[in-house]
């Protein structure tokens, strides 16, 4: 059979031996006789099972101590809503939300944080971060909100990403599609949240990380499940947990730590970009459209220069086991996701199948 690299922007390919393990594991979970998805979320096995997780995570992240980390539902996309929905209860007549608009997914936040507050575009540019120094901040904003890798657009907060240094500004960091490939510090953000189908398992789990001064500031309409103070005080089981998609998160965290954790993501994520880009780079055939100094690791959209082509380069890139290449629908042409459980190899044979498909339509 031909090996199979899925591509896919999200949900996304996953470690084959988590999925083998969670296959092992399905029927009867460590002897204890039940399935994980049969567990009730407050016996002992799930608690172990969650408790590892967040221990994991919070290694993995190096989350310092004054920051909790909650398990949610919703999906990236709810977060839009539940932030100001929690961070607005100090605030709640005449806020500001600071955004740095740089592609879909922060113009969807920005969309939805109107509901709520007036919002302010400090900078806008969907092909490079706006220069740090370009931003027209807001003194006094409830808080300043990014998306530090645009999983459409392919546009990504870096090299400087570590490099945020805002005093006295809350941010708030939408890091979906690129959270565990890269270091980060914790420490200058007030909020970082992320859906799970991308670096860390199957969808239906959602990541929070916030400093815990940020809690108890939600507005009186926000749904108590979704209150960010009672889901922290109940260790993410104020409500059912996505229990199953928690248990496959901690095995994801499990993988990491054996493969060298998130410094040696940030060593391969460098090594397959560049083998990619070099190749889109080199040949006159295909086009990318994000500056250098912006490129995501994580999601490489690019164009054939002949679009009529796509169809024929799809076909082909799955006759060869290259799945789910086709660009996000909005923006058209290609996106190659290439997240931390793509092997190296993955990229190799993409790299191959490009040049050949250039080679053979000159
Ligand atoms: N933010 C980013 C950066 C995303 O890539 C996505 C999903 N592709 C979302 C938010 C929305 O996530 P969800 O579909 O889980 O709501």
């Amino acid at each position: 059979m031909t090996h199979i690299f899925n591509f896919s922007a999200g949900p996304a390919v996953l470690p084959k031996e988590v999925l083998a393990q969670a296959a092992a594991e399905m029927l009867d979970w460590h002897g204890s006789g039940m399935s994980v998805m049969e567990m009730s979320h407050r016996g002992p096995e799930f608690i172990s099972i969650y408790q590892a997780a967040e221990r994991d995570l919070r290694e993995l992240l190096a989350v310092p101590d004054n920051y909790k980390i909650l398990f949610m539902q919703g999906g990236g996309l709810s977060q839009n809503a539940l932030i100001p929905l929690n961070l607005l209860g100090h605030k709640p007549d005449g806020a500001t939300i600071d955004f740095i608009h740089t592609g879909s997914w922060s113009e969807k936040s920005i969309k939805e944080a109107r509901k709520y507050a007036n919002v302010n575009i400090a900078a806008s540019s969907t092909t490079a971060v706006p220069p740090q120094a370009e931003w027209q901040l807001t003194p006094g904003a409830a808080y300043l909100h990014m998306c530090t890798n645009e999983t459409i657009g392919g546009v990504e907060y870096q090299p400087d990403f570590n490099d945020l240094r805002l005093q006295d500004v809350t941010l708030v960091a939408d890091m979906s599609s690129h959270i565990l490939s890269r270091e980060i510090d914790v420490a200058k953000y007030g909020v970082i949240f992320a859906g799970a189908q991308k670096n860390i398992g199957p969808a239906g789990v959602t990541i929070v990380i916030i400093r815990e001064d940020l809690l108890g500031k939600a507005l009186p309409v926000c749904p108590s499940a979704f209150d960010f103070k009672l889901v922290a005080d109940n260790e993410s089981m104020y409500n059912t947990p996505p229990t199953y998609g928690i248990y496959i998160a901690g095995l994801v965290f499990q993988w990491l730590k054996r493969q060298g954790g998130v410094a040696e993501m940030s060593r391969r994520a460098q090594a397959k970009a560049d083998l990619l880009y070099a190749a889109l780079d080199g040949s006159d055939f295909y086009e990318t459209r994000v500056a250098p100094s912006n490129r995501s690791r994580m999601n490489v959209p690019f164009y054939l220069k002949d679009e009529s082509r796509n169809e024929a380069f799809l076909a082909g890139a799955k006759a060869r086991g290259l799945l789910q290449l086709k660009g996000h629908k909005s923006v058209g042409g290609m996106r190659a996701s290439i997240y931390n459980a793509m092997p190296i190899e993955g990229v190799q044979a993409l790299v191959a199948y490009l040049n050949e498909f250039a080679g053979q339509h000159k």
